[in-house]
């Protein structure tokens, strides 16, 4: 047998397992937009509650004729990273538009969130200093805190009785810098960054938020976790994507103190090696925070129809994790009935995922839906309607639980 044959069953016999643990990752594909209502290549038309389009930019006209507008002033592609000849003056722009967003001194735009995480630490610490780590956080903070020599301490989510007790550890280390998520994907819950702050402060340390999924939503206007809590202006390092709220295509970005900025423009890996993100993209990133500067109108339409969907489903009896988020977790626990709840689902043309072990702890199955400002009341109705329809089918309401 060839090299290649002997790997090749090694492969195949990895695929048969993954999907005999029944965790095989099908994708379902859509010929659509991503938008609220999208048609599957079934030629199924569904209401979409599973997208990161908080906002419901991914398919705004202003955004795409920002982005057609800027390919046209300043072409496809930049064939370049950064500091060799990738800089337009329109990064610069959305660079200082993302900080005027957030209220910090500079940003860094990467070509994802996951590279923004992969770049930040290596650069800033070293085998004397200390990092302190949400266990919850994205897999990409866990891959970028491996690329860097820190001791790395962990502490359980949103667990602030914890977090002393590393932080205390960690006095042992140089500089210390605490890392969290501002909103937990699975649950939908919030940093508590006031109590990490003043931990952060009693105990010496930096913090750094990856406002991932609060950015744009969270705060009366968007601004994120800084906002809730009011430390706009406080927090040493955020990162975020464009990813979600922001219109939804690709990009990422590292904001706060200017001088880790730029100690970041010299030395993260991911920043130095990789592409300059596109023209298009760029424009529209630029046209997008001039749309939220003074505007908060889609955050309150976001606002009011989170609150509005998460009080029907509590009330049609479904068990709903606490949330501050436009993440609404429907708890099932059991991991087949998560997938036979969204599979009758999309029958009722209401498209979800269910989420199951690894994802979410053992016996923790949920179906996660995201509210988009996008969401009329009449779609949040018609999947409140088909919740309780198929809840009440398959028996699961609370008041049919005795
Ligand atoms: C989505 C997400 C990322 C990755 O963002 P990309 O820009 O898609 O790479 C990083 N961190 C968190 C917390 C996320 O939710």
């Amino acid at each position: 047998m060839s090299a290649y044959q002997v790997f090749q069953q090694h492969l195949s016999a990895e695929l048969a397992a993954i999907e005999s643990a029944g965790l095989y990752k099908n994708e379902r594909i859509i010929a659509s937009p991503q938008s609220v209502k999208i048609r599957l290549q079934s030629g199924q038309e569904v209401l979409n509650f599973c997208a990161n389009n908080y906002l419901g930019l991914a398919d705004n006209a202003g955004l795409i004729a920002a982005a057609e507008e800027a390919m046209h002033h300043r072409g496809y592609g930049m064939s370049s990273v950064r500091f060799i000849c990738g800089t337009q003056d329109f990064h610069k722009q959305l660079e200082l538009s993302i900080a005027d967003f957030f209220g910090t001194e500079d940003t860094i735009l990467y070509a994802a969130c996951f590279d923004a995480n992969g770049g930040v630490f290596e650069p800033l610490l070293t085998e004397q200093d200390a990092i302190i780590s949400d266990a919850l956080n994205h897999a990409s903070i866990i891959d970028g805190v491996r690329l860097c020599k820190a001791v790395r301490y962990r502490y359980e989510n949103a667990d602030m009785n914890d977090l002393e007790v590393q932080l205390k550890k960690a006095q042992a280390q140089r500089f210390r810098l605490i890392v969290t998520d501002g909103v937990f994907s699975m649950d939908g819950n919030v940093a508590p960054l006031d109590a990490i702050y003043a931990l952060a402060q009693k105990y010496d340390a930096l913090v750094m938020v990856d406002e991932s999924h609060s950015a744009g939503v969270v705060g009366k206007t968007g601004r994120g976790t800084t906002e809730q809590f009011k430390l706009r202006g406080q927090i040493e390092i955020l990162t975020g994507t464009l990813g979600k709220a922001f219109g939804g295509a690709i990009g990422g970005f590292t904001t706060g103190k200017k001088e880790i900025i730029a100690l970041l423009r010299q030395r993260s890996r991911p920043y130095l090696f990789s592409n300059s993100i596109p023209p298009a993209v760029v424009g529209a990133g630029i046209y997008t925070f001039d749309l939220l500067k003074n505007n908060h109108d889609l955050q309150d339409k976001l606002h009011q129809n989170t609150a509005y969907f998460v009080e029907k489903m509590i009330a049609a009896g479904f068990d709903i994790k606490p949330t501050q988020s436009a993440i609404c977790a429907v708890m099932l626990y059991d991991a087949p009935l998560s997938q036979t709840m969204a599979a009758r689902l999309l029958d009722e043309g209401i498209y979800v995922t269910g989420f199951y072990y690894p994802v979410v702890p053992k016996g923790q199955a949920r179906i996660r839906l995201q509210i988009s400002a996008a969401h009329e009341p009449v779609d949040l109705d018609k999947c409140i309607a088909a919740f309780t329809k198929i809840g009440q089918e398959l028996n699961i309401l609370n008041s049919q639980l005795t």
